[in-house]
């Protein structure tokens, strides 16, 4: 093993490797450092880029450099404004600032042009015919060195004359191309003559119809960082070898900057795809309501979700930053949004699955106001009122005809809490002709209100509950996992959990009545919702839940 990867391996746990090599060019030959986040407009942005959102702008603030947002937006034919608008809108909202600097790689099209005819002056680019096929063919494999193209050594002028005619536009897509002239037995089948433009007769959402060539990412990239003066142009490990060109585009293209390539290793996250090609799928297919459903791990999606990106950059910040390729559990992801929520959210009290409870010596119109915190874990949050009448909600389950062991809840017989109000004991309840209980029946006991200062007696359960006469009607979004492994499926591929949404016609109390679109609450019981800003309306209030209160998920500390 080489002493870099000893070292890259080494680091790799405390997600710090990337930093030493930053501390090291700033001690050697570098007074500041640039990076930036270079996203191809062709899809909305998920969690994986905001790994690399936190990555960069976290490095330029640290070391006290700037980061750009720079749109790599040299494929017209996949890409598309309202991606430009929508990664915009998602870098912001996780709280970065690029200041002025938001880029175009299209904007430097002029430069790529000039530095290409440059390389052809100098002998280190040539215009080819093979078409596509017959260039694999040439390129040989791993074990196998390539041929030179029968078109490597056109004169300079010829090269400049059919580049130039590329560019007018005289030759059909796929039928030329412009490639340096590296070598065909590297053993790195990147440095194998590489293409570098393309013809492709595409009107471009930034410059239209001007061009109908187009450079490849390999030439582009490192051409934008180098333009840019960025000094660590942090990507993904799938190019780490294309490193050896980019370094070899960096070196050749006369330009005084030498951008420094760092690959750590992409986010995965279990129970969910994360490429932009499958999400633009499920999108496309009508499976999800859009990029921005609440099941998707796209940042719009977990926005509308009501994730807060506190949490998301909690997280970024947890997960760290290796070499190695792995899938972080999803349940993480959940444990940060929890903590991030607990202290700050409040607390109510909504029965999504809704039972009768009718206490059968409670007054008739009575309504007393309970006073209930907004937060255990924040005092400060105050309290609020909350109408309690002799007809109640509770929760489905929370009730058993015949209760299993260690059930705690409301049973023939059995006593409970009711959060904030009073005891209650079950005496009765109704069954419809299909045998499902419709109505449960209890009598309360006056002197165990709470804050009365009642200590006669314990009881185990606490349950939630909202009045029925006063309570607001709403919908509640409940999400499961949007993928499954699918075992029948050797390749890997995932399926969609056809349980991935339930949808509950649910019963809130009335504090939240007038809930904003993206308040969030916690349900006691029952998780951390939102309201959600698509489908909500004056009457009709929907919430989604952004997680459960339960994890599966343990801290290391
Ligand atoms: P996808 O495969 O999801 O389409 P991409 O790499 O093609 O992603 P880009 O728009 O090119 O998407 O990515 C912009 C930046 O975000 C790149 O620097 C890329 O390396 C980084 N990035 C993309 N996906 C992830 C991920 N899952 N984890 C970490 N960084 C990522
Ligand atoms: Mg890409």
């Amino acid at each position: 093993m080489s002493e870099e990867k000893i070292r890259e391996n080494d680091l790799s746990t405390t997600g710090n490797f990337i930093h030493s090599y930053i501390q090291e060019d700033l001690g050697e030959n570098l007074s500041h450092i640039n990076t930036r986040f270079p996203p191809e407009p062709n899809g909305y942005l998920h969690i994986g880029h905001a790994k690399s959102i936190c990555l960069n702008f976290g490095l330029a603030k640290l070391y006290g450099g700037k980061c750009n947002l720079r749109f790599d937006d040299t494929n017209p034919t996949k890409e598309d404004v309202e991606y430009v608008d929508s990664i915009i809108e998602d870098v912001k909202w996780l709280g970065f600032d690029w200041e002025d600097r938001l880029y175009f790689a299209s904007s430097y099209f002029d430069t790529y042009y000039d530095i290409a005819v440059k390389l052809i002056k100098e002998g280190k680019a040539f215009v080819c015919d093979l078409n596509a096929e017959e260039m694999r063919e040439y390129r040989g494999t791993l074990s196998k060195p390539g041929k030179n193209s029968p078109y490597r050594d056109r004169s300079v002028e010829e090269n400049l004359d059919l580049f130039e005619r590329m560019k007018k536009g005289e030759f059909p897509d796929g039928t030329r191309t412009l490639r340096a002239k590296i070598d065909m037995a590297s053993p790195n089948i990147n440095m194998r003559d590489p293409v570098i433009y393309r013809i492709s007769h595409s009107p471009h959402h930034k410059t239209g119809s001007k061009w109908c060539i187009y450079p490849m990412y390999d030439f582009a990239h490192p051409l934008e960082d180098t333009i840019e003066g960025i000094t660590h142009s942090i990507c993904t490990m799938e190019f780490e070898d294309h490193r050896p060109l980019y370094d070899w585009v960096v070196e050749n293209s006369g330009l005084p900057a030498r951008p420094r390539q760092i690959e750590f290793a992409r986010l995965g996250l279990t129970n969910t795809v994360m490429s932009k090609r499958k999400l633009r799928a499920l999108v496309e297919e009508s499976l999800v309501d859009g990029w921005d459903d609440p099941r998707m791990p796209t940042i719009s999606g977990l926005r509308r979700r009501g994730v807060t990106p506190e949490a998301i950059r909690d997280f970024c910040e947890r997960i760290g930053v290796s070499k190695a390729n792995s899938k972080v559990d999803s349940s993480l992801l959940d444990h940060c949004i929890r903590d991030d929520l607990k202290a700050k959210t409040p607390v109510v009290m909504a029965v999504l699955k809704p039972l009768k409870l009718v206490i059968t010596n409670y007054p008739e119109g009575q309504i007393e106001f309970m006073d209930i915190e907004n937060n255990p874990e924040t005092e400060e949050m105050g309290v609020r009122k909350v109408p309690f009448t002799r007809e109640l909600y509770i929760e489905q389950d929370d009730f058993m005809e015949e209760p299993v062991k260690k059930f705690f809840r409301l049973a023939p017989g059995k006593e409970v809490r009711l959060k904030g109000a009073y005891y209650v004991t079950c005496t009765d309840f109704v069954k419809d002709e299909n045998g499902v209980v419709t109505e449960v029946h209890c009598t309360y006991d006056p002197e165990t209100r709470s804050g009365s200062g009642f200590e006669g007696r314990k009881v185990k359960g606490t349950l939630h509950w909202v009045s029925a006469d006063m309570a607001v009607k709403a919908v509640a979004n409940l999400y499961d996992s949007m993928m499954l492994d699918n075992p029948d499926d050797p390749s890997g591929e995932m399926i969609m959990n056809p349980n991935s949404i339930e949808v509950c016609q649910c019963f809130v109390e009335p504090s939240v009545k007038d809930a904003k679109p993206g308040d969030r609450f916690q349900f006691m019981r029952n998780g951390y919702f939102c309201v959600d800003t698509k489908n909500t309306t004056k009457d009709n209030l929907v919430f989604n839940r952004i997680v459960s209160l339960k994890s599966s998920f343990k801290p290391k500390n």
